[in-house]
């Protein structure tokens, strides 16, 4: 168990089992095998491994989405049992309403949630600030269709923010991205999480990848984790400075870091690989 001082841990997962039951042909498999971990306050926490790892499957209980099979997870002290506003989660594909505006996209969670509390000018001046904060000002009046994959992948993180989570559920959200939009989205995401608040209401984030040099440059701290079953095989902190920009990619520590990762997952990715 991990220990920072005496505070309490703001997500705390305890010999957290996932099975899944059998089903047809396929038979009953274990995502997840006693995963014990502590989330603290305005940690940014990358979580990669191969495929099968049962790396989705954390994050949707995190977000109360899936039940575990056994052990407890707490958010601030309480267990998690349902989906709440103050997790917001981002999809690797992007779940917008096709029909609904990038505006209204980004309003649907604020007018839902607020269940009319808040009134029009203060929802459309919360709306404004996140379509900005994502660089997306200009383009609210557009649809979900008529924008690039790192447009829509923004405005699904406006949507998300715009609830103002203390937690941010991030499933593989720039793997459907080209390469270069990738780079930039990390960055951008960076900036964002790092300028937004203050410390002290810093958002927590979870982030799920299966690339290491993007949990690298992203995280406090990345949970490799190994499958059959799912696992943590380590958890190691990113000693690189903050802010930091595309010039951290270059940094020869920065290449150690993904070399060790790398090491600790290859064959398990090569088992993943030859499994499909
Ligand atoms: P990852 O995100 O690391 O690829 P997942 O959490 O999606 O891993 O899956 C972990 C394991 O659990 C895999 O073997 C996968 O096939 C299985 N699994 C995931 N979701 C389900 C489900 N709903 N029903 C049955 N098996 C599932």
């Amino acid at each position: 168990m991990e220990v920072r001082g005496c505070v309490t841990p703001k997500i705390c997962l305890r010999e957290v089992r996932k099975q899944y039951p059998a089903r047809g042909v396929a038979e009953a498999t274990t995502a997840l095998a006693d995963m014990s971990l502590d989330i603290f306050q305005g940690e940014f926490v990358c979580i990669v491994g191969p495929s099968g790892c049962g790396k989705s499957t954390v994050l949707n209980m995190i977000a109360g989405l899936v039940e575990p099979t056994g052990g407890a997870i707490t958010l601030d002290g309480e267990p998690v049992l349902a989906p709440g506003a103050e997790r917001g989660v981002v999809f690797q594909d992007y779940a917008l309403f096709p029909w609904k505006t990038v505006r209204e996209n980004v309003e649907f969670g604020l007018r839902y949630r607020s269940k009319g509390r808040v009134p029009k000018p203060e929802r459309e001046r919360r709306v404004q600030h996140y379509l900005d904060l994502v660089g997306l000002g200009g383009v609210g009046r557009k649809y979900p269709h008529e924008l690039s994959g790192g447009m829509r992948q923004r405005c699904a993180l406006a949507r998300a923010l715009a609830n103002d989570p203390q937690v941010l559920l991030m499933d593989e959200p720039l793997a459907a991205l080209d390469a270069q939009t990738r780079l930039v989205l990390q960055e951008e995401l960076l900036r964002i999480w790092g300028e937004e608040k203050s410390p002290e209401e810093r958002r927590t984030v979870v982030f799920i990848t299966h690339g290491i040099d993007e949990a690298v440059f992203l995280a406090d701290r990345v949970v490799v984790m190994t499958r059959h079953p799912g696992r943590i095989k380590n958890v190691l902190s990113v000693d690189l400075p903050r802010p930091r920009g595309g010039a951290v990619r270059t940094a020869s520590r920065f290449q150690t870091l993904c070399d060790e990762i790398w090491q600790m997952i290859r064959d398990d990715a090569y088992a993943a690989v030859a499994d499909g």
